[in-house]
């Protein structure tokens, strides 16, 4: 489960790699395919270009060809005409250097040669021509031996190798007269024309062959092409024609080239900057992605992991109980005092606490312990596989008790708030149990912790579910009997007010009043007190019937006592909250007579700062508007401040029991109390201190300047309190001779 959520975006990214690599690739791809199409399409059409160019070298040696043996019969008429008169049967040499020299610059032909029938020289000619003919003369004499063997009398042409160069040669009969004349008696003409240098200078001019160069062997430079000529009789190579091929496609391209490029390196760029913010808004949307399923299971203030994500461990601990032999811990932790140190300070302050106390519980945690905020101040511990005997988790507990008594400076230490905490915890026993119910138990445990002291850890245990059951029947009675006004009809069970006196410090410490304290005469457990009942009628909403039901008797009952005579009520958070609370009282005032003066509220702290505080202004306002006093009870174990004292309407202050019984054991009691007492006469306001239970706390507290006292020692809360006897505990005062202030 926890692996799950962080392995979907590795996925997730992996396709979007994918898919960027696909883009870059298909990116490359095609421009690759420009490329290549554009040099594939050169090369074709250099390859057509060099074709047509070998093809045009071709088509022009077969002109030539036909070019020679059309000269040679031109040359034979030429001569037959200039010999004409000689006998036509006896041929005799003329002068063949003159006729060579003639034809030679007439037709450019490199060497002219006239024979006999036997392959002799028929002219009289030079040394050099002699020579020449003989070394030529094996190659040309199979000339003479084709044209013999033709029947026509036309020339014979042929690409040959002379003198180490390749030549066009031919051959042809010379007729002379009309006689026809035996072969062995004829005369030939022989020609032949090299067809590198000079002519291979004019065939390139011609044919536009740049560069061109004859070569024996094929043997071009990196960018020639060469033509072979082959020797038309055997068919062998007789040379090369090199040269460098006019190639448009090459040039097309090369002058493209640049342009090319630049396009090719500017889609490149394009694509990646495309790719660059294609990658970044994708990495965006998985961090947002990430963040948002982050922010879905974790508190956004203390980052903690919220309900759901708490709610999946604890299942997948469920699913792993079958597994193993461990078991896994779940503690609900609630804070104290939150609300007052919010509504006190604001919420600036009250967010700096829970990150705080967070970071607290964090730092006390072993890497697998889940903390988890549920929400307002509510936290969940998970402690998984713990030996089944291993008891540290209580050690921890404790731990974090301790870590969270110690004062928290808040807002740059400006205010420091001291908080404390509850913890109900329950160990996970089987895979059949349901999340709810884990939570439903360490809920039991919590509520146990809490109404027994708080700051303290409650392990869940059978035994506390017989108290939860009870509580579930308590409840259903309560019902019933609020029902019927707070007493069963058929039976002598149901509620009852008792008062306990409160004495004026006074010389003679004559009665000033009594607070109204409800009970609950029960069928089989006997008379309860309002710990067992009064939290239950909280949290089921009964307390204010519950409320009304002990404010009517208990002033229906002082209507009886003397008119100086106070009675005061104990008043729940909640019934202040409610809208019609102050009519109700007055109501209440009405109906029993009471004169509104002789009633006195007593609200806690909490009580002040549960609500919204406007309302409790207003509603603490009317109230006095009628003429109801307000007592600020168990003082000092809220958040005493001064403020509030001040911005609430308030008469009277109730120095808790707790400060009481310092007094006598601890110096700071009695520096605490004095302060208390010094500050609300400052205020105006009286004091009354609660459990006085020794003389000695007595005598103090009358010392210091108390207005009331209440406590034990001068009576316990009774159904019918004496409400005009002075007791003895007063008497002793007058004869302690302590100087009342
Ligand atoms: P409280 O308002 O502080 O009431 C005084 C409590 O201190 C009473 O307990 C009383 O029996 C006890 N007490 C008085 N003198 C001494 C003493 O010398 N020593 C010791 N150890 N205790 C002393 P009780 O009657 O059990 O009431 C407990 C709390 O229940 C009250 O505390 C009050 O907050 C609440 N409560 C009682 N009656 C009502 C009621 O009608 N409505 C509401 N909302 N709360 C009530
Ligand atoms: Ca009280
Ligand atoms: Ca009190």
């Amino acid at each position: 489960m926890i692996g799950l959520p962080l392995l979907r975006p590795a996925l997730k990214w992996t396709s979007s790699g994918a898919l960027l690599t696909l883009i870059a690739i298909g990116g490359v791809v095609t421009i690759g395919l420009v490329l290549a199409s554009a040099i594939w399409a050169s090369r074709e059409s250099d390859l057509a270009a060099l074709d047509r160019q070998r093809e045009l070298s071709n088509t022009r040696l077969s002109t030539q060809i036909e070019r020679v043996a059309h000269e040679l019969d031109l040359m034979a008429e030429g001569y037959a005409s200039s010999i004409s008169t000689v006998d036509e049967t006896n041929v005799s040499p003329q002068d063949g250097k003159g006729f060579s020299h003639l034809i030679k610059s007439i037709f450019g032909y490199d060497q002219v040669f006239v024979i006999d029938g036997d392959g002799k020289l028929a002219l009289e000619t030079d040394a050099e021509i002699a020579s020449r003919y003989d070394w030529a003369k094996p190659l040309l004499l199979p000339l003479l031996t084709r044209l013999r063997q033709q029947d026509e009398p036309l020339p014979v042409v042929e690409l040959m190798r002379l003198e180490g160069r390749p030549s066009i040669a031919g051959i042809k009969a010379i007729t002379l007269g009309s006689q026809p004349v035996a072969p062995t008696n004829r005369l030939y003409l022989i020609a032949y024309r090299y067809i590198d240098g000079p002519a291979l200078d004019a065939f390139s001019r011609e044919q536009g062959l740049n560069g061109a160069r004859f070569a024996r062997a094929a043997d071009p430079d990196i960018e020639e092409v060469t033509f072979e000529i082959r020797a038309t009789s055997t068919g062998e190579p007789i040379g090369f024609i090199i040269w460098t091929p006019d190639l448009p496609g090459s040039r097309v391209v090369s002058r493209l080239l640049p342009a090319l490029a630049a396009s090719a390196l500017i889609i490149a760029s394009l694509l990646a900057m495309l790719m660059l913010l294609l990658k970044k808004s994708m990495s965006e949307l998985t961090d947002s992605e990430q963040k948002a399923r982050r922010q879905s299971l974790h508190d956004a203030l203390t980052d903690l992991p919220n309900r759901i994500l708490f709610g999946r461990r604890l299942t997948d601990c469920l699913e792993d109980q079958r597994l193993n032999v461990t078991r896994s811990v779940v503690a609900l932790i609630d804070l104290d005092k939150f609300k007052a140190v919010n509504d006190t300070f604001g919420h600036g302050a009250g967010d700096e606490l829970l990150t705080a106390v967070a970071d607290h519980i964090r730092a006390l945690l072993g890497p697998n312990d889940t903390l988890a905020r549920l929400g307002g101040d509510e936290f969940a511990l998970l402690l998984p596989d713990r030996a089944k005997t291993d008891r540290s988790h209580l050690e921890l507990f404790q731990r974090i008790i301790t870590s969270l008594n110690a004062p928290f400076p808040l807002l740059d230490g400006k205010v420091t708030a001291t908080i404390g905490c509850s913890i109900g915890a329950t160990s996970l026993t089987s895979a059949r149990q349901t999340t709810s119910e884990v939570l439903h138990l360490a809920d039991i445990a919590l509520y146990e912790a809490k109404s027994t002291g708080r700051n303290r850890c409650v392990e869940y245990s059978a035994r506390l579910d017989s108290s939860a059951q009870m509580r579930a029947e308590l409840k259903s009675e309560l019902q019933t009997l609020l029902s019927t006004g707070g007493t069963d009809p058929q039976s002598e069970f149901g509620l009852e007010v008792f008062f306990q006196t409160i004495h004026c410090t006074a010389p003679g410490h004559a009665v000033s009043g009594a607070e109204a304290l409800v009970r609950w005469r029960h069928e089989t457990h006997g008379l309860l007190t309002p710990d067992k009942f009064i939290t239950l009628a909280e949290d089921s909403g009964m307390i204010h019937e519950l409320g009304m039901v002990v404010l009517e008797r208990a002033c229906a009952a002082a209507t009886g006592w003397d008119s100086t005579q106070f009675v005061s009520v104990n008043v729940s958070p909640l019934q202040l909250r409610r809208p019609d609370y102050v009519d109700a009282v007055v109501k209440v005032l009405e109906q029993t007579g009471l004169a509104a003066e002789r009633l006195e509220l007593e609200l806690t702290e909490t009580a002040l700062l549960d609500a919204d505080e406007a309302v409790v202004s207003d509603t603490l306002a009317r109230l006095r508007n009628a003429g109801i006093k307000i007592a600020l009870d168990d003082f000092g174990t809220g958040y005493s401040s001064l403020s509030h004292l001040v911005r609430f309407g308030i008469d009277r202050i109730k120095i808790d029991r707790s400060f009481v019984k310092l007094l006598g054991s601890r110096a700071d009691g009695a520096a605490v109390v004095s302060a208390i007492v010094a500050l609300s006469h400052s205020l105006n306001l009286s004091t009354t201190a609660e459990g006085v239970e020794t003389e000695g706390q007595r005598d103090f507290l009358v010392a210091a300047g108390c207005n009331d006292l209440q406590g034990f020692l001068l009576s316990k809360p009774v159904p019918n309190p004496d409400m005009g006897v002075v007791d003895e505990a007063a008497t002793d005062l007058r004869s302690s001779g302590l100087s009342i202030a």
